[in-house]
């Protein structure tokens, strides 16, 4: 079967992870959080004490940097490491999202990360969700989603997921750092967030992820039966 590029573009917590890793195994395609990426290079340089506007310094640092993402035995989704440190639970902290967007407007980062997805998916068989894998990682995917949700459900569920994960913060806190993250990553000069013209929107407000899953499951299946018809 024809192995194709699935690109999963949108919002802060609208579910584009939790879809694309499904729809990835279904497939047995390779899945690829993109996000995790440029929260392991922000977790990198918080660790070294560089601020986000020394950018010099952040170029100097970045061919040391090596990002790779393994798969752990009983985990459900690969891990990320980087230089070779497991760092996946560490990237997942507030601290990390509180400051994400600045260091990933900066075009040094973005320009690093994007040949390193482009080199990951480059033989097709691949699910990667971020914020300009339609537009700028793979603008050829034969496959492009937008995901979007109310404000309310997606802090609800970050909520949940950092919960689990050992967090409390307030819905206050989440809902402010949602915002301001889409406002960021919206509002850079490079790879700005943005829906590409041959995206399909998917609100997922009153989806359930099981009803997400099968939506791009058909979808997928559509463009392997008839490849010109989907976004028609
Ligand atoms: O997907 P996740 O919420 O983990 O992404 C964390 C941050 O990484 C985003 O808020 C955004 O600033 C950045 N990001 C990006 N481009 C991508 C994926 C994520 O700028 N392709």
């Amino acid at each position: 079967m024809k192995s194709i590029i699935i690109a999963i573009d949108g919002y802060s917590s609208c579910g584009k992870s939790t879809t694309a890793r499904l729809v990835a195994q279904r497939l047995q395609y390779l899945f690829i959080d993109s996000g995790a990426m440029y929260r392991a290079v922000t977790w990198y340089f918080l660790e070294k004490g560089i601020d986000s506007q020394n950018v010099t310094e952040i170029e100097a640092h970045l061919p040391s940097i090596n990002i790779e993402f393994r798969q752990l035995p009983d985990a459900t989704m690969p891990a990320v490491f980087l230089n070779d440190q497991l760092i996946e639970s560490e990237i997942r902290a507030p601290r990390i999202a509180a400051v994400v967007s600045e260091y990933s407007a900066i075009p040094c980062i973005r320009k690093a990360m994007v040949k390193q997805q482009q080199i990951m998916g480059e033989f097709g068989g691949v699910v990667m969700d971020g914020r300009d894998i339609g537009t700028v990682v793979f603008p050829q995917a034969e496959l492009k989603l937008f995901l979007t949700a109310d404000i309310d459900i997606r802090v609800k569920r970050r909520s949940i997921e950092l919960e689990h994960k050992g967090y409390n913060q307030s819905p206050e806190e989440i809902k402010r750092n949602l915002l301001h993250r889409d406002y960021v990553d919206t509002h850079r000069s490079e790879g700005p967030l943005l829906k590409a013209s041959d995206a399909i929107e998917i609100d997922t407000t009153f989806h359930t992820v099981e009803s997400q899953v099968e939506l791009v499951i058909s979808m997928f299946e559509k463009i392997i039966s008839y490849p010109a018809k989907i976004n028609s």
